[in-house]
């Protein structure tokens, strides 16, 4: 079985044209699309929390990830209330030393954007929603020396469930950089999945910390929507 992993940015009104990285903002009425569509398919958006009896192969069913990297507070605001409409759960990766900060880690390349406050997050949390890692400080994993990837892997777990009273339990590797050290540091960090920007569907029985994802953009549209969840489209390897 293959199991599309969704991942999302921000869901809000496109920035202007010319903008570096516009194309990671999905415009709120496309993102209601999408969802009533997985919806009216058949389909169940998860959770990588929920989603694992079928990562596992322990359970078949119509399921779709659904994830959402960085934390910014649009997804609070744009998201939540469409995936609670619909029943669906989904994972936020968090960078755990910017609680109420922006997306720093691009100054001076991309428009600065609010990231999730504490209450931010405990309204997430609240609607059922799963909070997960994405690092202390939105790190590239592969530039640093092993003990100091190690401190963003390790602590950002710890400082998320301090922060927020909740289990942490999965992880997102910042711009899809890993090597296999920072793998096998996840792993033994607690966490249960791990996910990438490799391109693809993952397949039930997959590797549970290499875990490939289909990037939803401004510009998909909802036919490419269809094609990228029903069909082998995203499954062509590089
Ligand atoms: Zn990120």
């Amino acid at each position: 079985m293959s199991i599309p992993i969704l991942m999302y940015h921000q869901i809000d009104e496109p920035p202007k044209r010319g903008t570096p990285l516009r194309g990671l903002t999905v415009a709120p009425q496309s993102f209601a699309l999408q969802m009533k569509l997985l919806k009216l398919l058949g389909f169940k958006g998860l959770s990588m929390q929920d989603l694992q009896p079928y990562l596992r192969g322990e359970k078949n069913g119509k399921v779709v990830g659904l994830t959402f990297d960085d934390g910014y507070q649009n997804n609070a605001q744009n998201a939540l209330p469409v995936l609670h409409k619909y029943g669906f759960t989904a994972t936020c990766y968090g960078v755990s030393s910017m609680i109420g900060g922006t997306n720093s880690w691009d100054r001076g390349q991309v428009a600065e954007k609010p990231l999730m406050r504490l209450a931010d997050w405990h309204a997430w949390l609240d609607a059922g929603m799963d909070v997960g890692s994405h690092t202390r400080t939105h790190a590239k994993l592969t530039e640093l020396p092993p003990n100091q990837a190690r401190c963003e892997i390790t602590q950002s777990k710890e400082e998320l469930e301090l922060a927020l009273g909740c289990h942490v339990n999965h992880f997102c590797y910042p711009y899809g950089w890993f090597a296999p050290e920072h793998r096998a540091m996840v792993q033994e960090a607690g966490y249960l999945t791990a996910t990438t920007t490799q391109r693809g569907r993952a397949a039930a029985g997959a590797d549970m910390f290499t875990l490939r994802r289909i990037m939803v953009a401004r510009a998909t549209h909802v036919v490419q929507f269809a094609a990228k969840i029903l069909t082998a489209y995203e499954d062509r390897r590089e």
